[in-house]
């Protein structure tokens, strides 16, 4: 209990400290280099691209806010845990009338339970997954543009040319290998390291936001296909999804804002 107790401290740490050097790659390195600022003709391409940066990750920072902000717990709820202190589930306590969950990390009986999101510190209910499933877009999204501007960046820098599928596979022992050889510099391999964080990142918040969209479609919730539950679709999928993302979802998509009519979401708990 205490690592994952840790673990929910550690991994919050990891996410902004990810961010902070994400930022820093981008105004620091990246865009003078690859746009050079005298070049008045890049103007254009220069601004096009700070804003597309910033406004992926201001949606993935803001709906993360967001997630933590609405959490997913039930206000009238003071359950307490059904299950045994020795019982080997150490997050979920099986409360489970009426689809609610006694988390023992949050400590607290979560709405529609569908998981322990580390990185936010707090359980992905009913409440705040229209947020963590925005999250987890924007999230893909800042680290797949990272991952190409990184890849831009060491062409135009280091002429390292990625024709060559095989260049980005060996990209991260070759430059081990020049490092401790005292050819490539600390900053440039942790650039490199860089590069494989923002892809594996990008590719696992991309299928996790895939599987959420396909159970938020079917009504249901990881806890519930974990434990096997998972049954016939009960209701269609288009009231499932506007059930979560409300119907100014497309406002969800741009900005991290409330899509839900509180007063709706209220009569439904
Ligand atoms: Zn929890």
């Amino acid at each position: 209990m205490l690592k994952l107790r840790l673990l929910n401290v550690v991994a919050p740490v990891y996410f902004f400290t990810a961010t902070a050097v994400t930022f820093v790659f981008h105004f620091c390195f990246f865009l003078p280099t690859i746009f050079p600022v005298p070049d008045a003709s890049l103007w254009a391409s220069t601004s096009l691209h700070t804003a597309l940066f910033l406004f992926s990750m201001f949606n993935a920072l803001g709906n993360y806010i967001m997630t933590i902000r609405y959490p997913a717990a039930s206000a009238g709820d003071s359950a307490v845990p059904v299950c045994s202190p020795h019982c080997s589930d150490k997050v979920d306590a099986h409360y489970l009338l009426n689809d609610r969950h006694f988390c023992k990390l949050c400590r607290k009986v979560i709405l529609k339970r569908d998981h322990h999101c580390f990185f936010t510190g707090n359980c992905i209910g009913k409440k705040n997954m229209r947020y963590f499933i925005m999250f987890c877009i924007h999230t893909s999204c800042t680290c797949m543009y990272s991952l190409v501007l990184g890849v831009a960046f060491l062409t135009v820098e280091y002429s390292i040319s990625f024709e060559d599928p095989l260049t980005f596979l060996t990209l991260l022992p070759l430059s081990t290998g020049y490092f401790f050889m005292g050819t490539v510099s600390g900053l440039q391999l942790f650039l490199v390291l860089m590069l494989y964080v923002w892809l594996g990142i990008g590719l696992v918040c991309a299928g996790f936001c895939c599987q959420q969209v396909l159970l938020v479609a079917r009504g249901q919730t990881w806890c519930q296909m974990q434990r096997g539950r998972l049954q016939g679709v009960q209701s269609p999928w288009q009231n499932n999804l506007k059930d979560v993302f409300g119907t100014r979802w497309i406002l969800g998509l741009i900005l991290p804002v409330q899509t839900v009519e509180t007063s709706l979401e209220e009569k439904q708990e």
